[in-house]
C-alpha cells in the first residue's frame, strides 16, 4: 500500500526546483527562453528515495518523467554571490521531478500555481548523493531509461543558470538551509510514464544511480 512509502529518512526541509534551464527542452514544451530562473517548489513529502515506487494518482492524467541533476545545501545561507556558491552545496544526486503534464497544461492555460501538477507523493523521486568533495564541480553528464530505452541524456554544462546562479538566485530571495534540495532542470526528451514501467537514471561517471517503478 502507498503508506508504506513514507518511512524513507529523506531529510530535505525545502525542495525547490528550476524550470526551463535547458533551451532544447523549453523548446519542445513550446516555452520561451527564460531572462531568469524559472522557480517553482515542491513539498519534502514528495520526496521517494531510490528503490520505491512513483505513484500516480487514479485519473491524474498523462504523468511524465523529467530526469534532473539535484544540489544538496550544505549550510545556512542568504545573499550568497555566485562566487562562493560552491561553498554551500554539500552534495549532488539524480532526480525526477515527476510531472502531471495534463494538468500542468491545464493549469498553466489558467494561470495558476502548478503545485498539484508537480508536487504529489512520490513525484520527487532522488538517488544517494555524492559529497562535493568527490563530485567537484561538474560539468556531469546524466540521463535517464525507461524499460531499457535512453528516453533523455543531458550535461549541466548546457545549463542556461548554472548551479551556482540557481544557488546565488534562490538565496536572494528564500534562506538556504542544509537539506534543503534544488532540482536543477530538465533536458529534452520528456516522456510519459505508464503503469510497470521500470525507470533507471545516473550520472556518468559516478556511483550515482535512481531506480524507480512506477505503478
Ligand atoms: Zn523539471
Amino acid at each position: 500500500m502507498d503508506f508504506v512509502l513514507k518511512p524513507l529518512g529523506v531529510f530535505a526541509r525545502q525542495v525547490y526546483c528550476i524550470g526551463r534551464n535547458y533551451a532544447q527542452h523549453a523548446q519542445e514544451l513550446g516555452n520561451a527562453i527564460p531572462a531568469e530562473p524559472v522557480v517553482f517548489s515542491k513539498p519534502a513529502t514528495a520526496l521517494v528515495r531510490s528503490g520505491f515506487r512513483i505513484s500516480r494518482p487514479p485519473g491524474i492524467g498523462r504523468v511524465d518523467h523529467e530526469v534532473e541533476i539535484v544540489v544538496a545545501i550544505g549550510g545556512s545561507c542568504k545573499n550568497i554571490p555566485e562566487a562562493n556558491a560552491w561553498d554551500f552545496v554539500s552534495g549532488i544526486a539524480v532526480g525526477i521531478d515527476v510531472t502531471a503534464r495534463d494538468l500542468q497544461e491545464q493549469l498553466k492555460q489558467k494561470g495558476l500555481p502548478w503545485l498539484l501538477a508537480k508536487g504529489c507523493d512520490t513525484f520527487a523521486p532522488v538517488s544517494d548523493f555524492l559529497p562535493r568533495t568527490e563530485a567537484g564541480t561538474g560539468p556531469w553528464a546524466f540521463s535517464l531509461y525507461v524499460n531499457g530505452a535512453i528516453r533523455q541524456q543531458g550535461n549541466t554544462k548546457d545549463m542556461l543558470f548554472p548551479i551556482p546562479k540557481l544557488v546565488s538566485f534562490l538565496s536572494t530571495h528564500f534562506t538556504l538551509n542544509p537539506g534543503d534540495l534544488i532540482y536543477t532542470g530538465t533536458p529534452a526528451g520528456v516522456g510519459p510514464l505508464e503503469a510497470g514501467d521500470r525507470v533507471v537514471a545516473s550520472i556518468e561517471n559516478t556511483k550515482i544511480r535512481l531506480e524507480m517503478e512506477v505503478v
